[in-house]
């Protein structure tokens, strides 16, 4: 954003990393990238890249001046001073000078931009089209990893402050803002939440919709959605692939948590066409984790989020295809099962049809709700599957319950208690030795705030429908002795069970507890490969395969681990479509 001698000192911890964020090529390095992309010229005024457009690909500057030109959703400016100001630059020194480049991780996806870049005199300039963008980042390993890089500090530095992105407008404890920033926040997505209780100009927008259109959702281009479902801000996100193709692909996963995202990274760089859908977003259960301690190689532990989000731009970078928020309904694995390149058929819910060489099932576990009264009347109005950031700053100070007794009730637990006030533990056995780690319950014992109660279950949830869950009644099974507290928050982690109906009807044979047989647990006359399923060409790994190992580590192994055996199917076929081709032309 500026030359290196002229930069201040930066402050804060992404600060500390300007110049990783915002590096200079040196002539050779542009000379490098110049073979990926081609020299254009830019008149003064004119838009390199503009709100809400997908960018053309990545800038490199070689000469003239830019700036970029912000345009808060609320018709405000201060978000991009902010942003340099808080990465270590001043507000003055938000032009793009030559040597820098203009990308972010939202361009190896064609995600719609954040900001305006304008020329404010003649701008000469190498754009390197998105598909060149990924070849160069693959292709010029040690450039790559710097442009990589950056690319990934600037969308971190967007997330921290709210740059850029949607702006949420609603009252901030609503069941609808909490579930949709929690659903943007997962996604990794910069946003900010606005009440319009203490935000003028947030008032008299909100003024111009009914109370019923509340919350509102404002996109970067002045788009707004009156109370959208995830489904719409998915799509309005780009998160929705509007473009899949005709052809098969080699490879379609299901499920992009840590197994789908471990066969998409390795399945594409070795050069398969690759699409992966999820029907929420990246991540899995993995993305919900707090912190995962037990992954090689992280001594102080990572968040499920940022472990995941750096896959998920890992996969980007070797050309696989996403659609996010895009359900799977079924698979026809018969209709064209024969012919010179026999296809699986995956049925998605939005009524489009997607053909696969082979498929991957990665579609994992999802959480068990346990019988409790009027429990799904209070899910999003104080019940909560999942203890992220956006739920843990709902808590602070507060009093919160939580029910289970495995290794993520342990670092929910954990996690939830250095902002509660008080965390109450409900487990139904009578201790925790048999079902959670070692480290989580020396930390759970050390902790002041977190009190475990054995041999306890939660009987009554009191609530309204406005306000959501206020209090929580639990009894002892032994003495059947009861207390009633006053707590509105309420996490719930009793188990998971695997995510494979959508397989019904397509012969995949399943274990009596619905999860996915494959290899030698498969009987039938065919031999099927370690993680094949009982039909050819279809693949299970992670959780929802019978057997796994349910840890993180486990599942990016199996998704490591398939792609030879996708080999071995995949150039089977081409040698007996090779022979077949030969045969008919003699
Ligand atoms: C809160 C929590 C904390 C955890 N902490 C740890 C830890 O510290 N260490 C550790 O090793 N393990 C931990 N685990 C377990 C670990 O996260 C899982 O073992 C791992 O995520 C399994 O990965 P997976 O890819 O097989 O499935 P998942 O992570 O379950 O991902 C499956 C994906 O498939 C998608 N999907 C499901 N059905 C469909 C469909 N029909 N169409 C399209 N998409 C679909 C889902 O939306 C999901 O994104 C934790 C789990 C949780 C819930």
């Amino acid at each position: 954003m500026t030359s290196q001698q002229q930069r201040p000192t930066p402050s804060g911890a992404l600060a500390r990393r300007f110049d990783q964020m915002f590096p200079v090529l040196t002539s050779s390095e542009i000379d490098r990238v110049r073979r990926f992309g081609d020299v254009r010229r830019f008149g003064p005024g004119e838009l390199l890249v503009r709100v809400g457009k997908p960018s053309p690909g990545m800038y490199v500057i070689l000469s003239g001046r830019m700036a970029v030109v912000s345009r808060d959703p609320l018709g405000r400016s201060l978000p991009v001073a902010e942003f340099v100001q808080r990465m270590g630059g001043t507000p003055e020194e938000m032009e793009i000078l030559p040597g820098e480049f203009l990308a972010d991780l939202g361009t190896l996806s064609d995600k719609p931009s954040a900001i305006d870049v304008q020329a404010i005199e003649e701008v000469e300039a190498i754009v390197v089209p998105t598909a060149q963008l990924r070849t160069l980042l693959i292709a010029e390993a040690e450039l790559g990893e710097r442009i990589l890089r950056a690319m990934i500090l600037r969308h971190v530095g967007m997330i921290e402050i709210g740059f850029g992105g949607p702006v949420l407008i609603g009252a901030v404890r609503s069941p609808e803002v909490t579930k949709l920033s929690a659903f943007l926040g997962r996604n990794g997505t910069p946003f900010r939440v606005v009440d319009p209780e203490e935000d003028a100009d947030a008032a008299s927008l909100v003024a111009r919709y009914a109370p019923t259109d509340l919350p509102l959702l404002v996109m970067p281009d002045g788009t707004v959605f009156r109370k959208p479902t995830k489904q719409e801000l998915a799509r309005a996100l780009g998160m929705v692939a509007t473009t899949l193709r005709d052809e098969p692909y080699d490879v379609v996963v299901v499920g992009a948590g840590p197994a789908g995202l471990a066969t998409a990274v390795y399945g594409a760089s070795e050069g398969f066409s690759i699409l992966v859908l999820d029907a929420m977003t990246f991540g899995g259960q993995a993305g919900a984790s707090a912190r995962i301690e037990n992954y090689l190689g992280f001594p102080t532990g990572v968040s499920g989020q940022a472990l995941m989000g750096r896959a998920y731009a890992q996969a980007q970078k070797f050309g696989v295809e996403f659609s996010l928020s895009t359900e799977v309904k079924r698979m026809d694995c018969t209709s064209e099962s024969s012919g010179p390149d026999p296809a699986l058929i995956l049925y998605l819910a939005d009524g489009r049809r997607v053909r696969a060489r082979t498929v991957v099932v990665a579609t994992g576990a999802r959480y068990r709700r346990p019988q409790i009264p009027d429990l799904p009347a209070f899910e999003g109005r104080g019940v909560s599957y999942w203890a992220s950031p956006a739920e843990a700053s709902l808590c602070r100070d507060e009093e919160v319950a939580l029910i289970g007794g495995g290794n993520s009730a342990g670092q929910a637990a954990v996690f939830l208690s250095s902002n509660a006030r008080h965390v109450s533990m409900l487990v139904r056995g009578p201790s925790l030795s048999e079902t959670m780690s070692r480290y989580l319950i020396d930390r759970i014992a050390a902790s002041s705030n977190i009190a475990v109660l054995f041999e306890t279950e939660i009987v009554q949830l009191q609530g309204a429908p406005d306000v959501g869950l206020h209090h929580v009644r639990w009894r002892n099974r032994r003495t059947r002795a009861e207390e009633e507290h006053a707590i509105s928050h309420l996490f719930v982690f009793t188990g998971a069970e695997p995510s494979a109906s959508w397989l019904e009807g397509c012969g995949v044979l399943l274990d009596e507890k619905g999860f996915v047989r494959t290899g030698a647990d498969v009987i039938s006359r065919r031999r099927p490969l370690p993680m094949e399923t009982s039909v050819e060409g279809i693949f299970a790994v992670g959780d929802v395969r019978a057997g796994s190992v349910k840890r993180v580590g486990a599942a990016i192994g199996e998704g490591a681990a398939v792609v030879a055996q996708l080999h071995n199917v995949l150039a089977r076929r081409r040698t007996a479509n090779g022979q077949r081709q030969r045969a008919e032309a003699t």
